[in-house]
């Protein structure tokens, strides 16, 4: 390992001493790029050599509205040791047909990385709260950088990690419909299958319903490779819970770097409540929500059971559990898992760190506790600078929470007995 970090380096060395002294007159021209997975933006005005303003390009909803500008994820070559000064831009939209709502501010800082694999963040930026803009100044080591909403998790990587889990003894996956472009969509089951499921609870942890929430993708990816371990509290954890994983539902929006919404259009965290599984219209409209919302009430019906269920997103500065369950039972579990995760965990809720229960009805997933009375919870988790970490959130801390939440999510489901 010290070997390697040295020798890169020594390379970077060597490439600063002959590359600086060229840069002045003949410099190849910065490009941009968005040919590749996830990657997205809209307009690019050129101010100058090294000075851009870029347009987040944002995605509206079926009916022309709710305009979400929450992803943008570009590369951009020929940057080496060049001090780049990039302002971001059109990040104004509307969220639940309220017009006027901005996902980036002061508190925000963009992922970088240099090669598109390891990410930290671009700490160089200014806020204009009145034009609503981010300046950010970067002098990259390397020729290309990538900056985005936050770090990139891309389909791909989903499918590897599928592949790679069907080979544990104590993992099944099965596909259980298509999106809308005809990508899988995947369920995990993990336990211990030598023992009966009759005396195990049921944990249910769904994330990536939108494609811009990347640190969901960390979490679930974090939460199954610990389900699947050999450390001691994985085997108990299998033994006594089936924990069954939807890790990706916006499948297409990932691959294609659309922020929220389904190739139609339809956000992929609402209309839980009109879709009807008899009526097929829903499912070639936003066949994301159809086959999952399926695939949670068949497991009902065949006499399975849920004895907790959280669904994972991303928001900008607010973190939170909220759920629309008001029975006693539900409520405890809930409240259990919550105060594991705060005292124990990078949980770093936004006051009055209370489990949120009086959640104004919006069709997202919560609404199975209407349906079939399932003790769902929705969790938002912050981009933002968290005060409880001291930073940014990283992939590590997202890996690291994964874990943290499935375990705390086992204690609640095992609180009070049957
Ligand atoms: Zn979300």
């Amino acid at each position: 390992m010290r070997s390697k970090v040295r020798a890169g380096f020594l390379i970077l060395a060597v490439a600063a001493a002959v590359v600086f002294p060229a840069i002045t007159a003949d410099a190849a021209e910065v490009t941009f790029s968005t040919a590749f997975e996830g990657g997205s933006i809209g307009r690019i005005e050129k101010l100058g050599e090294t000075t851009f303003r870029v347009h987040v390009l944002g995605q509206q909803d079926e009916r022309g509205r709710n305009r979400a500008a929450t992803w943008y994820c570009f590369r951009m070559d020929h940057v080496q040791g060049r001090d780049l000064t990039i302002t971001l831009t059109d990040f104004v939209g509307e969220y639940n047909d309220v017009p006027g709502s901005c996902p980036m501010n002061e508190k925000i800082r963009p992922a970088m990385s240099e090669d598109g694999q390891t990410w930290s963040h671009a700490e160089d930026m200014a806020w204009d709260n009145e034009k609503k803009e981010a300046t950010l100044r970067l002098k990259p080591q390397r020729d290309s950088v990538w900056l985005a909403t936050q770090a990139m998790y891309p389909h791909s990587r989903f499918v590897s990690l599928v592949e790679e889990l069907k080979q544990s003894p104590h993992a099944r996956g099965e596909v259980i419909g298509k999106s809308v472009q005809g990508r899988d969509l995947v369920l995990i089951t993990v336990t211990d299958y030598s023992k009966p499921d009759a005396d195990k609870k049921t944990l249910w942890l769904q994330a990536r319903q939108h494609a811009w929430d990347g640190g969901t993708s960390y979490v679930a990816e974090g939460a199954l490779r610990f389900a699947l371990s050999d450390r001691p509290e994985a085997r108990a954890l299998r033994e006594g819970n089936v924990c069954i994983f939807t890790p990706m539902v916006a499948v297409d929006g990932c691959a294609l770097g659309l922020p929220r919404f389904n190739v139609h259009g339809y956000d992929p965290n609402r209309h839980w409540d009109e879709v009807n599984l008899r009526d097929k219209r829903y499912l070639e409209l936003m066949p994301e929500v159809w086959y999952f919302k399926k695939a949670i009430l068949n497991h009902v019906a065949r006499g399975g059971r849920i004895d907790l269920m959280l669904n994972l997103h991303n928001t900008e500065t607010g973190e939170y559990v909220a759920t629309q369950a008001d029975d006693e039972k539900s409520l405890a579990k809930m409240n259990l898992m919550y105060d594991r995760l705060l005292a124990a965990t990078s949980f770093d809720p936004s006051p009055p760190q209370k489990l949120r229960t009086s959640e104004r009805a919006s069709g997202n997933t919560n609404w199975l506790y209407q349906e079939a009375r399932i003790p769902v919870m929705l969790m938002e988790q912050r981009i933002g600078f968290s005060t409880k970490l001291n930073r940014w959130p990283t992939v590590s801390d997202r890996l690291e929470f994964g874990p943290a939440l499935l375990m705390a999510m086992a204690a609640g489901a095992n609180a009070g007995g049957k």
